[in-house]
């Protein structure tokens, strides 16, 4: 099957039916375009402004949702699809291609940190990272109003398996995202107020909250693997996002952590940030349960082979929900993240 190959103003978000597209962003150097895969499969219920979509590789060394959107190609059948459904199984080309986080052989920029105003549309932020912020922005935000953004820990950290909602003060939808989250299966359920679960500005997640979506994201495996679990939670997440909101017909069951009712649903976190570069030597694993004041990890100094290591400790009582993934870690890197159990 031939993909077409168009711009993004020519890629039909409303007709009914599946299409499946490569959209393309010119190439800053060589003469021709990234590629972006994209398929929208609308149903006879699709009404304006509504749909849900997925996204993988927003970081390009993350594989699960990559993986678990590509099957989904296959598995949704365009006869169930109810509403619309937009499948985005790599978002940052540039990065996935190379196997990096960031666009590192184009602008260099970490997609998730560049949803800034501008993007894409002014002089001075017209690489390909910022114009894949505008392409979502006017292609596909438009017509969803619900986002789900798969992450894992690629090489910066290691995390218990979680999914993470925008928090909400209204108490009906606060459940509704809460329930969306739940679903993947996880172990871990985040409710996050912005900024970003760990700090962090510029993010599809928050950008997609800014707009009133229901956004989901997710920490789905670490080491730029291809987790067995996280491939399992990614697909049951978005089939039971479209599921109950009336995108896909069908049913589903609940798998895991949500089957079994061992969920833990996590509020406040407390970080550790290397205070300077150094060798992480975690002492507990992600999702165990620790104190406040229990010492999780140690960083040390292999300059300083006889002095002792700086103790990495918990914050508050609640679960380890990331630490470093590789030993080597730099300065100012969140080497540690506890969270307090909200349940
Ligand atoms: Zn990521």
């Amino acid at each position: 099957m031939a993909r077409d190959i168009l711009s993004p103003n020519q890629v039909d978000m409303e007709s009914p039916g599946r299409r499946d597209y490569w959209v393309a962003l010119g190439h800053t150097s060589v003469w021709g375009s990234h590629l972006i895969p994209l398929t929208v499969i609308v149903g006879p219920q699709a009404k304006a402004g509504e749909g849900l979509v997925a996204f993988g590789a927003n970081h390009g060394n993350e594989y699960e949702g990559p993986v678990a959107i590509k099957n989904l190609l296959r598995e949704i059948r365009t006869e169930d699809v109810l509403g619309r459904i937009v499948l985005v199984p790599v978002l940052n080309v540039s990065a996935f291609r190379v196997g990096t986080r960031e666009s590192t052989v184009d602008d260099g920029y970490n997609l998730n940190r560049v949803w800034v105003d501008g993007a894409g549309t002014t002089p001075a932020l017209a690489g390909i990272t910022h114009r894949i912020v505008e392409f979502v922005r006017t292609v596909i935000w438009p017509h969803v109003h619900i986002s789900i953004d798969l992450h894992s820990g690629g090489e910066v950290a290691r995390f218990p398996h979680w999914a993470v909602y925008m928090a909400h003060d209204n108490a009906e939808k606060n459940e509704r995202r809460q329930q969306m989250a739940r679903w993947f299966g996880c172990s871990v359920i985040m409710g996050s107020s912005s900024p970003g679960p760990s700090g962090i500005n510029g993010a599809l997640f928050q950008d997609a909250d800014n707009l009133g979506k229901d956004a989901i994201a997710t920490e789905l495996g670490h080491g730029s693997s291809t987790d067995v679990r996280g491939v399992r939670y990614a697909r049951q997440g978005v089939l039971a996002a479209a599921i109950h909101n009336e995108q896909l017909r069908g049913s589903i069951e609940p798998i895991d952590h949500h089957a079994d009712g061992t969920q833990c649903l996590v509020g406040n976190s407390a970080s550790v940030t290397a205070p300077y570069p150094g060798h992480y030597e975690p002492l507990f694993d992600c999702g165990a349960v620790v104190s406040k004041g229990t010492t999780v990890g140690l960083l040390h100094d292999f300059y300083r082979m006889d002095e002792d290591p700086y103790e990495c400790v918990a914050g508050v009582d609640g679960i380890v929900i990331s630490q470093a993934w590789g030993a080597r870690v730099d300065q100012g890197q969140t080497i540690l993240m506890v969270a307090e159990k909200v349940e």
